[in-house]
């Protein structure tokens, strides 16, 4: 089955947050009481209540200013995902996977009591996050309701730029290649794709990917 992909393309990022917001709107999710911690990114982490990140990082340029390296962070619905292989080793199939390849978390998540902090630490990406309310893990579900009903995630669909892509996956990786190849002409030779053969959610970037973001790697 070759289902669903996103390609994030940082290159065409602006940072808008249009679609850390349409993820929150679409799953009913409260903003997040926050503060200035002197950088731009808000909130300053994926949580319970914030599936969808604009990770902000700045760097001094050789020009005299400084750079933006924007990262729009989510699941990347791992084609074999290692939180579901962890999880099923004490509660099967409270992690699964659709038929568009969508990584779901269900409510029986929420038996898996201490050994949540084992799925977490399980993810090379550092994206499940427990509700401490309900007690289940939670995180990007690649908005499996809209697509069912031929829609695009409201990600992509709020995005004005280009930057969010999301569609039959050989369809994408034909983009992921065009894209690159565009990017390595106007930022280089360090412009690259992110795991593209183990992920579903792909990101382009034009630098080295711990640059973006801590975890933008393994
Ligand atoms: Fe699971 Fe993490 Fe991969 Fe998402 S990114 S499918 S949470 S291992
Ligand atoms: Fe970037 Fe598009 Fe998200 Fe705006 S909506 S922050 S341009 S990915």
């Amino acid at each position: 089955m070759a289902g669903k992909s996103f390609l994030i393309d940082t290159t065409k990022c602006t940072a808008c947050r249009g679609c850390q917001i349409a993820c929150k709107e679409w799953n009913k999710l409260p903003a997040t009481e926050t503060k200035q911690t002197g950088t731009f990114q808000n909130p300053p982490d994926l949580s319970a209540s914030t599936y969808r990140l604009v990770r902000f990082q700045e760097y001094p340029s050789e020009k005299n200013y400084m750079v933006w390296y924007f990262f729009t962070e989510a699941c990347r619905h791992c084609m074999s995902p290692p939180c579901k292989a962890e999880a099923d080793k004490y509660v099967k199939d409270c992690i699964t996977v659709d038929k568009n390849g969508g990584v779901q978390f269900n409510e029986k998540t929420k038996d898996l009591g201490a050994n949540a902090a084992k799925v977490k630490a399980g993810c090379p990406y550092n994206i499940p996050r427990l509700d401490e309310a309900t007690k289940a893990l939670v995180k990007c579900h690649m908005c499996y309701m809209r697509v069912d009903a031929g829609l695009l995630p409201a990600c992509v669909k709020s995005c004005p730029t280009g930057a969010l892509n999301f569609g039959e996956r050989d369809d994408i990786l034909k983009l992921a290649q065009t894209r690159l190849a565009e990017a390595k002409k106007k930022f280089g030779d360090k412009a690259e794709l992110i795991n593209p053969d183990e992920v579903r959610a792909i990101f382009l970037v034009a630098d080295t990917p711990a640059k973006y973001c801590e975890f933008a790697t393994y």
